[in-house]
């Protein structure tokens, strides 16, 4: 994930993709109402461009002609609504990871139950060291309003394999090669964050040895999957 990215989806591509994606939010019941966005990055006539939900639309509407094209700063260039309210951050780890062509924020329930106590979700499960090669991280306390949540992203995965990161009292950001590979993380956020919530309801929580997680996060970065 630290490739540069190699941007191959055009505007109009990233439009439909990410009405369907934004379905799959909702399929997995990572959204409530219309919190949760998710974002693209695209190939614009001038450079890249990113694509993002409009704010406070209802998944039932959002179709690929709503969704809005924002320069990487977070400018407005095609869309009638504004963006999500969340653009900044996302337009943000953008520009400072140009490895990534997607972002997903949710408020998933289990997920934000980590948040809000502020702590990390430990890697106790070879799904978890699989996907997310360590511990899901805890990001700062941020508030909308200026870049500081972006900031905080980008500062807390780099020290991390995690594309997944829990904002301090807040939500989950992920990170992806493209927006369906962020989507997925953040899929697999929550059911991690849900097993080991409910494993710790019962006892304590068996760490899986840092060679083991090494072994299996290579296999399932590089080998797992079809060819
Ligand atoms: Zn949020």
């Amino acid at each position: 994930m630290n490739a540069t990215a190699t941007v191959s989806v055009t505007v109009d591509e990233a439009r439909v993709q990410l009405a369907e994606l934004h379905q799959e939010l909702v399929r997995y019941q990572l959204v409530a109402w219309t919190a949760g966005n998710v974002s693209a990055r695209a190939q614009g006539p001038d450079g890249d461009v990113m694509v993002i939900k409009p704010s406070g639309v209802s998944y039932d509407r959002l179709t690929p002609a709503s969704m809005i094209v924002c320069d990487l700063d977070g400018t407005v260039l095609e869309g009638s609504l504004s963006p999500s309210s969340d653009t900044a951050a996302h337009a943000y780890v953008y520009r400072h990871r140009t490895d990534v062509g997607g972002v997903v924020h949710t408020h998933s329930t289990y997920a934000c139950a980590w948040a809000a106590r502020n702590e990390e979700i430990p890697c106790v499960l070879t799904a978890m060291a699989d996907e997310f090669g360590g511990p899901i991280p805890v990001g700062p306390f941020a508030i909308i309003g200026d870049d500081s949540i972006g900031v905080g992203i980008v500062a807390t995965l780099h020290e991390h394999r995690s594309r997944a990161v829990l904002m301090a009292n807040h939500g989950v950001f992920t990170i992806g090669t493209d927006a369906t590979d962020a989507v997925k993380a953040a899929v697999m956020c929550e059911d991690v964050a849900r097993s080991v919530h409910l494993a710790r309801q019962l006892g304590n929580l068996v760490p899986i040895p840092q060679e083991a997680i090494d072994r299996l996060y290579e296999r399932y970065q590089n080998v797992y999957g079809q060819p």
